[in-house]
């Protein structure tokens, strides 16, 4: 729903309107213009009467916009959102430009991640991944350095001057993630309603993964979770869904990263890794991520695919990141020409 209110509307009348609008338990993003103040209201704005708003002190119209007008969407904010960080300095941005985030499925030791860190970086990642706490299907698989690994990704992000982002299962944890310049929302977990609740409370980027059997709708209401907790910082990443082909790991839904930079004005990368399972297609997926419009990629990459702990067979080696760096970087160009 959107309000719009005379621009030199007095104080008091302004807070007759809030308190009102408040009262209907919805959220409001308020715009300034020269003349007016825009308000959009968030969340079950059905109850909400346009001819008893439209007769307060102050207000020019209220109209209620389609169904879809949610705090993804579009309709909301019609300019991509850019998420920037810039913990050492060089600016990284999420939504503009290329952004490429690139490292080992899980850290396994204090020297690989540390190695790792620089080598990615030369290679022109931006951001370095790093998983401590890993969701495994078996209980019996590496869980991860837990603690540990996220002390080792902090010396590797200091040393190497990298943002890093790594998977948060646990709401319990989140003093850990201090340093941590983005939380990843596994797949698993991305309709872990309250984990995503707890997320909205706070302001770092959140990277939300798609669960691999949900539909484009279900993963966008999952980043409104996030957003209407009033964190708007939030990036969603297509890793691949399910389907009857057996030969990848996943199927990478290319259609959805189309369809979703047309729906929503948040920053939507790619994970080629999750999605094919085969070191040997990321390449390709990448640049075709790229083609249909994805904002960046998230690429695994190991000094030693065949030694990791855990998704090796999908790990490429910095030397193919470099390679891909470059090629990604063209495509964009190309995608951008007019
Ligand atoms: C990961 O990126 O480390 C990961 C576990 O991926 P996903 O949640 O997409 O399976
Ligand atoms: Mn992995």
């Amino acid at each position: 729903m959107v309000v719009t209110l005379n621009g030199n509307i007095d104080e008091k009348s302004f807070q007759k309107i809030i308190k009102w609008i408040e009262s209907h338990n919805v959220k409001i993003k308020t715009v300034e213009s020269d003349r007016h103040t825009v308000m959009v209201l968030t969340g079950d704005t059905a109850l909400i009467d346009e001819t008893v708003l439209s007769s307060f002190d102050g207000v020019l119209n209220a109209f209620h916009l389609s169904e879809n007008c949610t705090a993804t969407s579009r309709e909301y904010s019609p300019c991509d959102t850019e998420i920037e960080l810039s913990p050492f300095g060089e600016k990284v941005t999420v939504g503009k430009g290329l952004c490429i985030i690139a490292g080992p499925c899980s850290v396994e030791s204090e020297e690989q991640i540390s190695e790792i860190a620089k080598k990615v970086k030369a290679a022109g990642a931006s951001v370095l991944r790093g998983g401590a706490f890993k969701p495994r299907t078996s209980p019996y698989s590496f869980q991860g350095l837990r603690e540990e690994g996220i002390k080792y990704l902090e010396r590797a992000r200091a040393e190497a001057k990298i943002p890093v982002v790594s998977e948060i299962m646990d709401i319990r944890h989140i003093e850990l993630f201090e340093n941590i310049d983005i939380l990843q929302v596994g797949a698993r977990n991305m309709q872990n309603y309250e984990l995503l609740k707890e997320l909205g409370k706070i302001r770092k980027p959140i990277l939300l993964k798609r669960a691999p059997s949900a539909s484009i709708d279900e993963f966008l209401m999952s980043a409104e979770y996030i957003m209407c907790g009033g964190n708007e910082n939030v990036i969603l990443c297509e890793r691949g869904i399910c389907s009857f082909e057996k030969e990848t790991r996943n199927t990478l839904d290319l259609a959805a990263v189309a369809l979703l930079k047309m729906r929503t004005h948040l920053p939507v990368i790619v994970d080629p890794s999750h999605a094919t399972g085969i070191a040997g297609i990321v390449e390709p997926m990448s640049l075709a991520a790229v083609a249909a419009g994805a904002d960046g990629v998230m690429i695994e990459v190991h000094s030693r695919p065949q030694d990791a702990l855990c998704d090796g067979k999908q790990s490429i080696t910095p030397h193919t990141l470099e390679k891909i760096v470059k090629k990604a970087s063209n495509v964009k160009k190309a995608s951008e020409c007019q």
